[in-house]
């Protein structure tokens, strides 16, 4: 009777643990198997959350960093997480960072009557599609540049990192271009962005970034 269930508890073990096609994890495993870094746009919202997902990503990927946070207000606070930024790809070498204009016109209008909603409602639903938007529309417009774009943002237990993906993939599709899901809060992802960004001495904001939350 028990042999009957050994090999299904195997099965059901490998099925859990392959990583799918169109995600990091399945992108690390290539990148291990053939030892070729792909190249990979990644959309950071803050120094903090971008510690801990460099620290996973960068033996595996040639990263361009992109900061595109035109939700971060007021501006002197934007200024202040892109020094943040700064100082945490300072930590890896081969890391590079694109920082697209500041222009909180490319955000206030578009929530514009959403700014008493509570976090995670339709106004970050916007704030997500503008922010992946312009990171794809980065990338389709230097397509030979990169491989995949992703982000940073599903490293926070206050995001929905479903919502996400779904945004990623969604605008990804309509440019033809490929987003890899992630949800960088597993394997205690948060956690040690927290302590990574304590060890670097790395300022931490108290809100996610619209002041509306
Ligand atoms: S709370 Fe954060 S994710 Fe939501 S709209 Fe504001 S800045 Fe964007």
């Amino acid at each position: 009777m028990a042999l009957d269930y050994i090999p299904v508890l195997f099965y059901n073990s490998f099925i859990m643990t392959k990583p799918s096609i169109g995600t990091v994890e399945y992108e690390i495993e290539k990148a291990k198997e053939t030892g070729q870094k792909r190249r990979l746009l990644l959309h950071a919202c803050c120094g903090p959350c971008s510690t801990s997902v460099l620290d996973y990503l960068h033996d595996y990927f040639d990263i361009t960093v992109y900061f595109y946070n035109p939700n971060i207000l007021p501006k002197e606070e934007f200024i202040r997480r892109l020094e943040a930024l700064k100082t945490v790809i300072l930590h890896f070498s081969d890391v590079k960072l694109i920082v697209p204009e500041y222009n909180q016109e490319e955000y206030l209008p578009y929530v514009k009557g959403m700014e008493n909603l509570p976090e995670g409602q339709s106004r970050c639903s916007i704030c997500f599609d503008i922010r992946l938007g312009g990171t794809a529309a980065y990338f389709k417009a230097h397509e030979n540049e990169f491989d995949f774009f992703a982000t940073t943002l599903t490293v926070s237990p206050h995001k929905n990192h479903i919502l996400i993906n779904e945004t990623g993939n969604r605008i990804a599709g309509k440019l033809g271009i490929k987003y890899l899901d992630s949800n960088f809060k597993k394997k205690d992802g948060y956690l040690k962005s927290c302590q990574l960004s304590k060890e670097w001495g790395i300022y931490r904001q108290d809100y996610c970034g619209c002041r509306f939350d």
